[in-house]
């Protein structure tokens, strides 16, 4: 056949359509984000979470590994050093502390909550006949004088309505003291689905940043100097626990830790409060209560990021730890950074984050895990 080879010519708008189907999240992943996202799972009871997270990285994963606490790790085998991605899958909720006969349950919290944000909020409670639905409640302020209306009211003043009126029909539902629960709240996509609306963010996206991150090396064949592993991490909200545990096992010349970031746009915080913005790029935390970082490995995300043109927040949480607390600290040690999805109100039933930070978030750690090879990771200890 005769004749020239047309250059391919694109409009704007195609281009655009074109960049987003290679540079934003797809379907699959915005699927097995909203499961997660729903899934049940607080500290110490993270089996359903974990088995998603494990059937979704086991075609992907050269092989699949798990600790005695119930972690899950996934690995990408490859030469040089051994790289810790991980993300904790726990979420804050309750235990149920006692049932009364007037058959309301009590409760201990599982991670940190705030008195404020509990009250008429929906909870779901994992009993041995299934889920039940209940709320959070109190004495109603109508029959509360003027000067105690005022107060806030505190968590050991609270209890769980699941609807029943005595001991029996509680247990008849099939709960028991030590049952779990979690918030009710379903995953949304929100503001032309730029935004996504769900519990469980904390840190839950940080673990699905590290399995998207390592599909898309698997699926597109981009190629890395190291042998990656991801992980779904347990019991973060209660101490960091799950963290030390897969380090263990796993024994990582570096690592990186997601997390959610507190955003910092939000009325009334001051920038030395929360230094990230919703939308402006994932975080990077340069000091936190558990950990100061690897400063090389530090200097090297911000000039990864600055290379690859991903925006990039510095940030830092003074009140608060990651996993990176005990992963840094495991056997003789390891540098480590955490990388962050700024997420607004955490720690409640309802979190606000940007898929574009997420997206950037996946890039980052793919651009890290690209040029993480022998020579670099250990010119982050070398005197
Ligand atoms: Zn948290």
């Amino acid at each position: 056949m005769k004749g020239q080879i047309q250059p391919l010519r694109i409009t704007l708008k195609q281009c655009v359509t074109l960049y987003k189907a290679i540079h934003m999240l797809d379907e699959k992943a915005l699927g097995i984000m909203k499961e997660m996202m729903e899934a049940f799972g607080p500290s110490g009871f993270e089996r359903e979470v974990n088995a998603k997270v494990k059937a979704y990285m086991e075609p992907i994963a050269d092989e699949m590994l798990t600790d005695k606490l119930g972690t899950v790790a996934f690995s990408l085998k490859g030469e040089g050093p051994t790289v810790l991605v991980a993300g904790h899958t726990d979420e804050v909720g309750f235990i149920i502390s006692s049932i009364t006969k007037e058959g309301y349950l009590t409760f201990n919290q599982l991670g940190g909550w705030w008195d404020q944000v509990l009250l008429a909020q929906r909870v779901v409670v994992r009993g041995r006949n299934g889920d039940v639905h209940g709320v959070i409640a109190s004495k109603p302020p109508h029959i509360l004088p003027p000067d105690e209306r005022k107060k806030v009211v505190e968590k050991k003043d609270m209890y769980i309505d699941i609807g029943a009126s005595s001991e029996e029909e509680v247990e008849a539902a099939g709960i028991k003291v030590g049952d779990p629960v979690v918030p009710w709240s379903p995953f949304s996509l929100i503001q032309d689905k730029k935004v996504a609306m769900a519990k469980a963010f904390d840190d839950r996206i940080g673990a699905f940043v590290a399995m998207e991150a390592m599909r898309r090396i698997k699926e597109q064949g981009i190629p890395h100097p190291n042998t990656v592993v991801g992980a779904a991490t347990v019991q973060e909200e209660v101490g960091l626990r799950g963290a030390q545990t897969i380090a263990h096992k796993v024994d990582p010349d570096v690592a990186i830790v997601l997390e959610v970031d507190i955003a910092g746009d939000v009325p009334g915080i001051k920038p030395q409060e929360a230094q990230t913005k919703m939308g402006k790029g994932p975080g990077l935390i340069t000091y936190d209560r558990s950990m100061i970082p690897n400063q090389p490995f530090k200097e090297f995300v911000i000039e990864t990021a600055k290379q690859a043109q991903i925006p990039l927040q510095l940030s830092q949480m003074a009140g608060g730890g990651t996993d990176a607390g005990r992963i840094h600290m495991n056997r003789a040690g390891c540098p480590t950074v955490v990388l962050t999805v700024p997420t607004r109100h955490i720690h409640s039933h309802v979190g606000l984050l940007s898929l574009k930070d997420t997206e950037n978030a996946v890039r980052l750690v793919i651009e890290l895990v690209k040029r993480l090879d022998e020579k670099t990771v250990e010119g982050f200890t070398a005197l």
